[in-house]
């Protein structure tokens, strides 16, 4: 794309953001499998090592391919505003967050988030962050009054750290009223958006400081590579503190990942508009299934952040639950009858997905426990896929009956 030429459609950066003139002519991003890069003379070595010139030194440090893809997430996060932001790919999206836990946090300061966190990022502030003295008050901040309270009381809360949509009730937090409070505040705010994507939200447009994702999930699409990425504003906090602690932990990406993720984000709009659509008929079709007690998705206005999600999101997103009447053995039965659906834990690729956390990721955890975070016995949780509608809901309709 010529430098002079300025898109405004989100699909065209999708598809062009990102890529750089290459010396071969390649018409896609080439896969740069070279650990380092040579320097012409010692001085030239130099010059690098200062960053008085561009260019790359080592891939832990940065890579051709890496970069493309960052700058191509980060185009789309940035997009329609003039925001300046520096992404870093990772390995994976628990690298990307414990990036920015780690770099951000000191011991003795304190995080405020929402229960309904996913399981990795829970644990790592549960096991890991509390042997550094870094605690987490989980509160449920769709309640403002309570958060405002909270960090009002506790002033060495320094980070805000918020995932919209969440599993496994789709509850979505306002993130803009969020972080107006954590201004007043002075502290940051972090937000987890792999289940919307930047096609769906764009968090820093609502005063986010930081996002991460999962890129295994809507960025690549295809579930073909794990990957994360953790972006922020082109700071001097990020240069010094965020790229510091990227680099020194190690969590970095790969070229043949990162070039895998490039292919996925091209048609990352088409995909988004398609899930969604699906979605929303299969909500619309749950909701009227006489098996079914409760759907959660945040576009039905019966979903208690039915107005949050909309406020926020040009779509409710591709994921939903539900829950069946007979419980455990209802669930089992019904995924057991599954035929074209797949049977499987994550999310964000082109099929559709369901999962049953009672029988399967929280099948260890006592009945008590999982029940405060809404995993109930007959709790399915779905990642609808872009196939034809008609055959999602025939399959459903006879895994059901
Ligand atoms: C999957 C996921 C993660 C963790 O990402 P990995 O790529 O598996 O490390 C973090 N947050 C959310 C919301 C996720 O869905």
């Amino acid at each position: 794309m010529d430098k002079n030429f300025i898109p405004e459609g989100w699909s065209s950066i999708a598809v062009h953001g990102g890529q750089e003139p290459e010396s071969n002519h390649a018409h896609q991003t080439p896969i740069y499998a070279s650990s380092t890069f040579v320097f012409d003379t010692a001085e030239q070595g130099m010059r690098r090592f200062s960053g008085e010139e561009k260019g790359f030194i080592y891939s832990r440090w940065g890579n051709p391919t890496i970069d493309a893809a960052e700058k191509k997430i980060v185009a789309l996060e940035a997009f329609g505003t003039s925001l300046e932001l520096k992404g870093l790919l990772h390995s994976s999206g628990m690298a990307a967050i414990s990036t920015l836990l780690l770099a951000v946090l000191k011991p003795g300061e304190k995080l405020l988030t929402h229960f309904g966190l996913y399981g990795g990022t829970n644990e790592l502030m549960n096991r890991v962050l509390t042997d550094l003295q870094i605690s987490s008050l989980i509160v449920d901040l769709r309640d403002l009054q309570l958060a405002e309270e909270h960090l009002k009381n506790n002033k060495d809360i320094r980070l805000i750290y918020l995932e919209t949509p969440a599993n496994p009730t789709i509850q979505c937090v306002d993130i803009e009223a969020l972080c107006s409070l954590a201004k007043k505040y002075d502290c940051k705010v972090a937000v987890d958006n792999t289940f919307a994507t930047p096609y769906l939200q764009q968090p820093f447009k609502l005063g986010a400081d930081f996002v991460m994702h999962s890129t295994t999930k809507f960025l690549n699409g295809h579930g073909t590579a794990i990957g994360g990425i953790l972006i922020g504003k082109d700071d001097t906090y990020f240069k010094e503190r965020i790229i510091k602690f990227h680099r020194l932990l190690g969590g970095n990406s790969n070229a043949f990942d990162a070039f895998l993720l490039i292919q996925g984000i091209k048609t990352l709009e088409l995909r988004m508009e398609r899930h969604c659509h699906n979605a929303m008929e299969v909500a619309r079709f749950l909701e009227k299934h006489s098996l079914v007690a409760k759907v959660n998705y945040a576009g039905l206005p019966s979903h208690p952040d039915h107005a949050v999600a909309m406020k926020q999101m040009r779509h409710p997103g591709p994921m939903l639950s539900f829950e069946l009447k007979n419980g455990l053995s209802g669930g089992i039965a019904f995924m057991n009858k599954l035929k074209m659906c797949v049977r499987t834990v994550s999310l964000g690729t082109v099929d559709t997905l369901l999962s049953h956390p009672a029988s399967m990721t929280h099948f260890g955890v006592p009945k008590p426990e999982r029940e405060k975070y809404g995993i109930t016995d007959g709790l399915i949780r779905m990642n609808v896929g872009i196939e034809n509608i008609g055959d999602i809901i025939h399959d459903l309709e006879q895994a059901l009956s």
